[in-house]
């Protein structure tokens, strides 16, 4: 099952060194999420030859600006492309009276339904369920609340070998392929690990936009397969993050580290950084499989 996520911007704050603020757009089983939306998103989107009217669920972490000033434009250009089928948004509560106020004195009203599903941002909880995932906020401490999102691939059920699998009565098709085995009435055995082939393991990507480095949602992201983290500063400008709740890439490397995940990707990089090789550096010299969140790159997760 396809499941990759293309970054669409990874800069901080501003747009700067044509580096564009944040938004990541999530595949998984052709189904599209973005996740935040800052502005120029549409332009990345045309750019990298990703189709707009494929979202169907957009994820915004927090209301600072260089994550979701890319919304309304969006949505607007939907409803101009004639989109029908409803949108569902998941983003703190103060998100839909900010798009409501643009909705109105624009005199828009959207051809399209748009489904808000307000996050609560002080407690982690699972947000969004469909058969292929579920999505749980993340808990940040960020100036202003900011959750980020944890997609978790569910289980998928063993595939059928076809040639063994027409021996059989499809009737024993939905307990083999659940990993069962079946006993016949005379007795004899049909064991599922003969008829199927098991189901790639899930796997599960967390998105922590902008955040201090707080133990607090360690729990949330632990033994994730892939990390994005932010990684707003090298670690001589400690203080600065500090003071900014923000991460150095320093300790995008620890917290990568600390919660066993497998791969890490960093980004949400400060305009300071005319390039990112120094904090690339510094994240892979505490944990070593790490890359940049770098535009137009697609990260199979
Ligand atoms: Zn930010
Ligand atoms: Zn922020």
């Amino acid at each position: 099952m396809k499941f990759e996520v293309t970054i669409l911007g990874s800069s901080s704050a501003t747009p700067v060194f044509n580096r564009n603020p944040t938004a990541q757009l999530l595949n998984c089983n052709e189904k599209c999420y973005l996740i935040d939306c800052g502005e120029g998103t549409q332009q990345q989107l045309i750019k990298f030859n990703l189709k707009a009217a494929r979202i169907d669920y957009i994820f915004i972490s927090h209301l600072h600006g260089d994550h979701y000033f890319g919304l309304i434009g969006l949505l607007s250009s939907m409803h101009l492309n004639g989109r029908t089928k409803p949108m569902q948004i998941f983003g703190p509560p103060q998100l839909l009276e900010i798009l409501e106020i643009q909705f109105k004195y624009s005199d828009t009203n959207l051809r399209y339904q748009l489904d808000f599903f307000p996050t609560n941002t002080s407690a982690s909880e699972v947000i969004f369920e469909n058969s292929d995932l579920s999505v749980k906020t993340i808990i940040l401490n960020h100036r202003i609340p900011c959750t980020g999102f944890i997609f978790e691939q569910k289980q998928r059920q063993h595939k059928l070998i076809k040639d063994k699998a027409d021996t059989i009565s499809m009737a024993y098709y939905t307990l083999l392929k659940k990993g069962m085995d079946v006993e016949l009435p005379d007795g004899k055995m049909l064991l599922s690990n003969d008829y199927t082939t098991p189901a790639e393991a899930p796997r599960s990507y967390a998105y922590c936009s902008d955040t201090l480095f707080d133990e607090r949602y360690f729990p949330t992201i632990k033994n994730c397969d892939t990390l994005y983290h932010e990684a707003t500063f090298m670690n001589d400008l400690l203080d600065r993050a500090n003071e900014t709740h923000h991460t150095t890439a320093l300790q995008a490397g620890e917290i990568a580290k600390i919660n066993h995940v497998h791969k890490l990707l960093i980004g949400h990089f400060s305009s300071r950084y005319k390039t990112l090789q120094m904090l690339l550096e510094e994240a892979q010299s505490v944990f070593e499989n790490t890359e940049l969140a770098i535009e137009g790159r697609t990260f199979q997760l």
